[in-house]
């Protein structure tokens, strides 16, 4: 087995047995990375010289014998809206392209504590606001099943890193969808915690309600002890849940018998491709088979999510992103006349078409007027959904969905916003909810491309979702290694 092919579990009990180094594996992903960064694109930086240092020191703590947590010395990639002191942190955007952060987010203070190293920092949709990865100011990523097809977003330079094998473990964040959706598209586990579940501190803010850091790897169980390593109660956060989480790899093995999945027939609507139903509807009859009880089931409110969605989202980030101005940080314009034209010019120079769409529509449906009739209606509507899932958890212990309409897109197809946001129509009502979900890798589209399934379940129940993903996993054969379509002539 190469050193790249290795799950997070696999490299751990390598790491604590001593059959492998943290150099060793720190090198041969750097290798990997090498070799595969020049078709995809999906790293904004490489820690090269920082990593090797820190492998170092976890190999000689291990040689002293010091206490060790089972993570020392495993690489990470993190997403580049999450502040790494000294590293910078740019959200590839023009606006904080030379922004290095004087602090640590939580997650990465516990990662140090942990001994788990920051390998690089992935590319994503700036500020997080995409859906393919297409708008980073700096880089478009290949998608490594196919390179001519997008790897999803925002997200996506951590969930193509991850099936690439850069590393066992990546961190992204999920406002709408941006963990679940890269997953399916990249064949990986993507998951989104419960709201709350991870400190928010050190995330660059998109929509502060929405927002929540979560991990991408390649099995569930590696989900599982990545949940351990990054939930946990933060002062910093005022939405952190202050309660002492499980161990979440603990009754991943337990079975899916007697279990009650519901399956909402509004995610079968119109839109839905032929390739991602089929991927539902047999993930359907696999838990069946387990001994889980399936049944078909109604979420009334779900048509109303992704408009809600997106007026919320937008409200927030518009007020979130007032604070680049130019003054204290990020972007400043070399040619101003006055300070008003100085905060114009700034901005206009700093923020990209997209993000410059959100905060005009944010601004639209909070001013005076309009605030009613969109902002507050969507308040409405999100404690509605809220309902819906409340009532349905009261029932099911899951639920099970597909987690995009279709595999990945090649890149360009989608110019049209509103077609490139319906690509989160079964994300998004998670988010508005507040619930936790996970997408996996189920089977691979006639193009051989990944299709992943959705879990949902009620707040802070993910060591139930994790037991039933790693079920349905451990039941279907494994996608197997992306191809690199596309990149033989490269
Ligand atoms: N694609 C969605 C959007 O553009 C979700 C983004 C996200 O989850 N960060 O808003």
């Amino acid at each position: 087995m190469k050193i790249y092919e290795l799950s997070m579990k696999q490299a751990m009990d390598k790491l604590n047995s001593g059959e492998l180094s943290a150099q060793e594996l720190v090198k041969g992903l750097l290798e990997r990375i090498n070799d595969k960064e020049p078709q995809l694109h999906a790293l904004n930086f490489l820690c090269e010289k920082t990593a090797l240092e820190e492998a170092k020191r976890s190999d000689e703590r291990r040689a002293k014998g010091c206490a060790l947590s089972g993570f020392d010395g495993i690489p990470a990639i993190i997403k580049d809206n999450i502040c790494t002191e000294g590293i910078a942190t740019t959200c590839s955007s023009r606006m904080l392209e030379n922004f290095v952060p004087p602090y640590d987010a939580h997650v990465i203070e516990r990662f140090k504590a942990l001994g788990i190293i920051t390998l690089a920092k992935s590319n994503l949709d700036e500020f997080a606001m995409g859906s393919s990865t297409e708008n980073s100011a700096f880089k478009v990523t290949a998608n490594p099943w196919d390179l001519k097809r997008v790897p999803g977003g925002s997200s996506g330079g951590s969930a193509a890193a991850v099936s690439a094998g850069y590393a066992p473990l990546a961190l992204g964040s999920d406002t709408g969808g941006s963990i679940r959706q890269p997953a399916s598209y990249c064949g990986v586990v993507g998951l989104k915690p419960t709201y709350g579940a991870v400190s928010r501190y050190g995330l660059v803010a998109f929509a502060s309600s929405l927002d929540q850091i979560g991990p991408f790897t390649r099995t569930v169980e590696d989900a599982a002890y990545a949940m351990n390593a990054i939930c946990g109660h933060d002062r910093r956060d005022s939405t952190s849940i202050n309660i002492k989480h499980p161990d979440y790899s603990e009754g991943l093995r337990d079975g899916v018998k007697g279990m009650k999945i519901g399956v909402p027939k509004e995610y079968f609507a119109e839109g839905l491709g032929a390739d991602a139903k089929a991927a539902v509807i047999d993930a359907m009859k696999t838990y069946e088979k387990l001994g889980a009880m399936v049944e078909e089931t109604t979420l009334p409110t779900f048509d109303y999510a992704l408009s809600a969605y997106y007026i919320i989202s937008s409200a927030e980030a518009t007020s979130n992103l007032s604070r680049y101005d130019g003054v204290k940080y990020g972007h400043r314009a070399k040619k101003y006349d006055g300070i008003v034209d100085m905060y114009v010019q700034s901005r206009n120079e700093g923020f990209g078409p997209e993000v410059k769409r959100r905060m005009m529509l944010g601004n639209y449906v909070l001013s005076s007027g309009y605030y009613d009739a969109y902002y507050l209606k969507a308040l409405k509507v999100r404690t509605l959904i809220k309902n819906d899932f409340d009532s349905l958890f009261g029932k099911y212990d899951c639920i099970l969905s597909p987690t995009a309409p279709s595999p990945a897109f090649v890149a360009g197809e989608k110019s049209d916003p509103i077609q490139m946001y319906m690509t989160d129509v079964y994300t998004v009502p998670v988010n508005i909810a507040g619930l936790a979900a996970v997408s996996i890798p189920y089977t691979l589209s006639k193009d051989g491309l990944p299709i992943g399934v959705q879990l949902i379940v009620k707040p802070l129940d993910e060591q139930k979702m994790l037991r039933a993903a790693y079920a349905l996993e451990r039941e279907i054969a494994p996608i197997g290694a992306p191809a690199f379509k596309g990149g033989e002539q490269a």
